[in-house]
């Protein structure tokens, strides 16, 4: 250290308070440097005060220390600061970056952290780690904690937010950075060289990439029902009897589109895994790729189940309501008065309370089901549970639910698939549309369930390959003879 540097380091010190001089500084392996006393290194300074180093807060502005860093936190000058620490987290734009080449010498053999994201992606033509990188070639970036935001360091790592990804050149760097993460309490991931940066830059950007298939899906079909039942049931009464029921559109149409939707839904989250068995028993492996597209749609079946349990809950609440809806009110007050004014008797009809039981308790039965795979899909309950327990509920009990929801629908057309008044402008009900899907799901599965086909599949997801032995007979010898 030169005379001057050393007379520049008294001189941004004398910000610490007398008490803060009297305690010991931990030794440098415990103390971590920030750079920048923005949102995010307060943050950060904060959570790492809380898991016992010592901060040194690298700032332009050392002598007016802002009243919302952390108490037991330094303050001192970039360069001061750089040489306290081995480890220096960079929680300053990127555009300001150009400050730390004055600093090359005291940042020779630090390793700097780089935190910063960008607005948008591509925005540089290289990752800002690399470009850190490029500005301090002395050092060892290593980019990391970028994934976190501001609030959630200062609020604890949540179940959803536990995760750090970290990527470099240097592995010493890299567990160095890692072993901060674990003690802050957080599960570090290395993601490899620095050119990966750009991929974790990309990462805050993204705005719910599993979500926008399932989302496009949901949106399509409730638009593309939603405009098939107005023309059957609102504009068919205009045109043929012109009677004006709009008012439908507001209740009874939505709650139609919604359990259709669903159920469609709930249909498209078990029929990929129901295609890549039948694909396995083709092939006779499990060794081969799927195609891409059953990859993706593979990997969206918990969304695609979270929205089919949404608007289940959807149908739920409509249904609810029903009986405090005026046009159900005046039917209902109607039908008695007509019955009364004519001196009428009606009989009771026992398999009408039959089929109107049994439809209603398959709705609840299927809906108590669903909302238990919503809540098992959760990390925090799914991690509670063993694999067999997880695999039980969301494979064995969804297709239960999916028949329970297929019976329901089944049970709520009735004797109506046979009246040919119900093919209005010769187009079935939208209920009957929606049962072609599970109707074909179940069928599948139940073909796989048969003893004969879940052998063959149970041996081929235990490794077993058709025509392997013929290809080597060697393989088929028993070891033992
Ligand atoms: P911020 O609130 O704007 O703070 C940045 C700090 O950088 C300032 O407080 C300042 O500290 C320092 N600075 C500003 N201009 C500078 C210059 N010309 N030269 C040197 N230092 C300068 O930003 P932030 O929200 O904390 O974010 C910091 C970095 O972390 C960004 O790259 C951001 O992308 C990344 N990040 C932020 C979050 C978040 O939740 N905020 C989450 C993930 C990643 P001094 O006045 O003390 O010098």
């Amino acid at each position: 250290m030169t005379g001057q540097e050393r007379s520049e380091e008294k001189s941004e010190c004398v910000s610490l308070s007398p008490m803060m001089e009297a305690v010991p500084a931990p030794p440098e392996s415990e103390r971590v440097c920030v750079f920048g006393t923005g949102d995010l290194g307060r943050s950060l300074g904060l959570r790492l005060l809380q898991a016992g180093y010592g901060v040194v807060f690298g700032s332009r502005r050392p002598h007016s220390r802002s009243s919302l860093l952390p108490h037991g936190a330094q303050v001192l000058g970039h360069a001061a600061a750089a040489q306290s620490a081995h480890l220096i987290f960079i929680a300053v734009q990127r555009e300001h970056y150009d400050f730390l080449v004055p600093l090359a010498n005291q940042l020779k053999g630090k390793v700097l952290v780089d935190l910063s994201n960008n607005l948008r992606k591509n925005q540089y033509p290289e990752a800002n780690a690399e470009y850190l990188q490029s500005l301090v070639p002395g050092a060892e970036v290593v980019k990391g904690f970028n994934t976190l935001s501001a609030w959630s360091l200062q609020n604890g790592p949540s179940d959803a937010n536990r995760q750090v990804y970290i990527c470099g050149e240097s592995v010493e760097a890299k567990q160095a950075v890692i072993a901060v993460a674990i003690k802050l309490g957080f599960s570090a991931l290395d993601r490899g060289f620095l050119s990966v940066a750009r991929e974790l830059e990309d990462f805050p950007l993204q705005l719910f990439p599993q979500w926008r298939l399932p989302l496009r899906i949901a949106i399509g079909l409730s638009a593309a029902f939603f405009f098939y039942l107005l023309i059957r049931d609102i504009i068919y009464a205009y045109v043929t009897q012109s009677k004006d029921i709009s008012f439908r559109i507001m209740v009874s149409l939505a709650n139609k589109v919604c359990p259709i939707v669903s159920l469609i839904m709930l249909s498209l989250c078990y029929l990929p895994g129901v295609l890549a068995s039948f694909l396995q028993l083709y092939r006779g492996t499990k060794y081969r790729r799927f195609p891409d597209w059953l990859d993706r749609w593979m990997l969206c079946r918990k969304q695609l189940g979270l929205l089919a349990l949404g608007f289940a809950f959807l149908h739920v609440l409509y249904t609810l309501i029903i009986p405090i809806r005026y046009y159900v009110r005046f039917k209902a007050t109607e039908r008695t008065v007509s019955v009364i004014r004519e001196n009428r008797t009606t009989e009771f009809d026992t398999t009408t309370a039959w089929r109107g039981d049994s439809y209603l308790s398959l709705g609840i039965l299927g809906f108590g089901l669903y909302v238990l795979l919503g809540i098992t899909s959760l990390p925090s309950v799914s991690n509670a549970l063993s694999w067999r327990e997880f695999s039980f509920i969301q494979s064995k009990l969804g297709h239960l639910t999916l028949l329970f929801c297929t019976a329901h629908t089944y049970l709520y057309g009735w004797n109506r698939f046979l009246s040919s008044s119900t093919y209005k402008w010769y187009t079935p009900p939208g209920y009957m549309l929606c049962l072609v899907l599970p109707s074909v799901v179940l069928l599948l599965k139940l073909l796989l369930i048969t003893p004969c086909v879940d052998r063959t599949i149970t041996r081929i997801r235990q490794g077993w390959e058709r025509g392997a032995d013929q290809r080597n007979p060697k393989d088929s010898q028993p070891l033992i003879p």
